[in-house]
């Protein structure tokens, strides 16, 4: 009925998230709030780290690409389910370490880390550096060499295959500002660099070819693409790389409409198609990681709103103002990005109504979502926009000086704060 699995609706006809009700979090909480079932993030966690153990042995890690939805407690959660950590930049860093993530188990990405994040990052001991280019191999070179440590380090690499979510092309991607390009020849040549620098250990290699994607055969070509370079490089240096970083990327379900497939069946064709390939080339089959942000939280949080304001332009269309906006979540703005509404406390009746979603800020586009199909809405209803976990609390910001909502953990029906709602003081804080 939902586009998500932890929601339903309970006897009073309430939305309801990992069994609490919409309506009582919206009383006791606040709006606007971001809300959370940990069940089913939990459960999310434990269905990528099978898929490598029933498909691949266990040979592998799981690493929560962190940018999707940072905080300590979700990175408390990830260590208990015994996930590594996609970090990018010094705040996600500071964010898992102090949540008490073992450094070595976290693994730094970025195309344009500054030395001060490298230095953090060897300081702190984190397990690796995913290179960008051969100015960061330079400074990280250095940086280790000044740490008297030799830091293990993948390379970012673009395999020439652009993953949509419809189709996929293998041109293209050499356009991005992400990485080292194979075709160039580029890429070797930072591999050469990397094993020739005495401070650097090469381990592997890592690719990401993007978000969304609900088709496996683009991930099974990264995979078969990046071999072929492991051989490659094994005849040209005669070094054997002995893991295989395949990204994120895995798409979830927004609408109706999208139909994910299960995790297991993008390990089950990258497990097949990596050890017939390794075994074809003569390569012993690597340690795997994969880097699943949007799969993790995306359809595990919702954001629930107040509706305020409604303004029917007849013949055009109806706009239904919320408390909140492009502040907590940018997706729309940014990309037209497709959102189930619900009105929280008529979960059970007929979305007659077409609204548009609107925020609270100056600005036009500042909208949730258009023209979309809803339960009658009036000022004062609880509204839910469902599918909201990933890419809102992590990209929100304070315009209009807006405080950030909080966010609400549920866990069995019970709810807990884990980030809390921003005041008007802590707008100030920094402002001298
Ligand atoms: C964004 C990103 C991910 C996660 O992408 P999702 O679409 O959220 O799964 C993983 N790895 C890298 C390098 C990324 O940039």
């Amino acid at each position: 009925m939902f586009v998500s699995d932890c929601i339903s609706v309970n006897e009073k006809g309430h939305l309801t998230i990992g069994g609490a009700d919409t309506l009582d979090l919206a009383n006791t909480y606040g709006t606007p709030a971001y809300v959370f079932d940990e069940g089913q993030i939990r459960k999310n966690c434990r269905d990528f780290v099978n898929s490598i153990n029933d498909n691949y042995g266990g040979n592998g890690l799981v690493l929560y690409a962190s940018k999707a939805f940072c905080c300590k407690e979700m990175c408390r959660i990830c260590r208990d389910e015994g996930l590594g950590l996609d970090v990018v930049s010094g705040g996600e860093l500071y964010t898992a370490l102090s949540a008490g993530f073992p450094a070595e188990k976290i693994y730094f990405h970025g195309n344009n880390k500054t030395a001060d994040e490298l230095n953090q990052a060897v300081q702190a001991g984190v397990g690796r550096i995913i290179a960008d280019n051969i100015t960061e191999l330079v400074t990280l070179d250095g940086i280790a060499k000044n740490a008297g440590k030799k830091q293990a380090v993948l390379l970012r690499i673009k395999p020439g295959i652009d993953a949509h979510t419809h189709d996929f092309i293998k041109t293209g991607q050499i356009d991005s500002k992400f990485g080292f390009a194979l075709e160039t020849g580029e890429a070797l040549e930072a591999v050469k660099f990397a094993l020739t620098h005495e401070n650097l250990e090469l381990v592997g290699l890592h690719c990401h070819i993007g978000s969304q994607i609900f088709e496996i055969n683009p991930f099974v070509e990264a995979a078969e693409v990046m071999l072929n370079f492991y051989s490659q490089i094994k005849a040209e240096t005669g070094v054997t790389l002995s893991e295989l970083d395949l990204g994120g990327g895995f798409g979830i379900k927004y609408l109706e409409t999208d139909t994910p497939r299960p995790f297991g069946d993008f390990m089950k064709a990258v497990s097949e198609r990596v050890k017939s390939k390794c075994s074809e080339l003569s390569l012993p089959v690597p340690f795997i990681l994969i880097e699943p942000g949007r799969a993790i939280v995306g359809a595990a949080g919702i954001t629930l709103y107040t509706a305020g304001a409604v303004k029917t332009i007849p013949g055009i269309r109806t706009y239904v103002s919320i408390d909140g906006g492009m502040g907590d979540n940018p997706r729309y703005i940014l990309y037209q990005a497709d959102y189930e509404i619900v009105a929280a406390g008529k979960a059970n009746e007929e979305r007659s109504a077409t609204i548009t979603l609107a925020g609270k800020c100056c600005e036009s586009g500042d909208l949730i979502q258009e023209n979309t199909p809803v339960q009658p809405v009036k000022p004062g209803d609880i509204v839910a926009v469902l599918s909201t976990g990933a890419y809102n609390y992590s990209m929100a910001s304070n315009y209009n000086r807006i405080p950030r909502p909080p966010v609400v953990m549920v866990k069995d029906g019970e709810a807990r704060i884990v980030v809390k709602r921003e005041s008007y003081e802590n707008l100030v804080e920094n402002d001298i």
